[in-house]
């Protein structure tokens, strides 16, 4: 499939300061791809990312994997900060919720596939840590938001599934919800904006920030099944 990536370099780039653990996806959130791609290049945005996906299902690579490109900006997960050192960052053009958001292409998603799990296989990168850029910066971001097709990662073990099975309420209060929050790998300083990134990522029908059961016995099953092996 590497056949398949056209090398579109971007100068935003340095130098990583730790091996790859992670990978980030991101919606592009501008008006059209042309537009994206021009800004990811240029010198003076100060932004890039390792791949960009066109609506066409096109996988650009703008920054080698060995180096950091700069794509998710202040962010933390599983108690690393700024995890551009850390990651790797995908691009899929959509306009995002500013321009009009609507679903990615299955081209996006066919191309998708491959590619991560060829970066989850070189990085050996646990399926946990695939994560969207508002798991990561839940006070700024919202991409690659609630229409972006987790579940068929999950059905491919690139990242995790919504669980579905022995969902239990543990009565958490809300606090309680956000340490649990916090150990699931969030950045719980804004509780509500955590909530919601959560809710974003495995609950989409329901984004208000409100802590109920389902909230709680989702995140629950998440915690047990990590501590069962079933995650990572
Ligand atoms: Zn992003």
């Amino acid at each position: 499939m590497e056949d398949n990536i056209i090398d579109a370099p971007s100068p935003n780039f340095d130098a990583r300061d730790q091996a790859v653990s992670m990978v980030v996806l991101h919606y592009t959130g501008m008006q059209d791809g042309e537009s994206a791609i021009a800004w990811l290049r240029n010198p003076a945005s100060r932004v890039s990312c390792h791949y960009l996906i066109a609506e066409d299902g096109q996988i650009l690579r703008l920054v080698d994997e060995a180096q950091r490109a700069w794509h998710a900006g202040q962010s933390y997960w599983r108690g690393v900060s700024a995890v551009n050192g850390c990651s790797v960052g995908i691009e899929i053009v959509n306009p995002g919720h500013e321009w009009g958001y609507r679903p990615f292409t299955d081209e996006q998603m066919e191309s998708l596939l491959p590619l991560l799990a060829g970066i989850v296989r070189r990085h050996n990168v646990p399926p946990a840590n695939v994560v969207g850029h508002s798991d990561v910066a839940p006070r700024r971001k919202q991409d690659p938001g609630e229409l972006f097709d987790w579940a068929l990662l999950a059905r491919h073990r690139l990242a995790i599934a919504r669980p579905t099975r022995d969902l239990a309420d543990p009565h958490w209060t809300d606090g309680g919800f956000l340490l649990a929050l916090e150990r699931w790998g969030y950045d719980v300083r804004d509780g509500l904006a955590a909530t919601v990134a959560f809710q974003r990522r495995f609950r989409p029908e329901l984004l208000d920030g409100t802590i109920d059961g389902e909230c709680r016995a989702i995140l629950l099953a998440l915690l047990l099944d990590r501590e069962r092996g079933r995650t990572t």
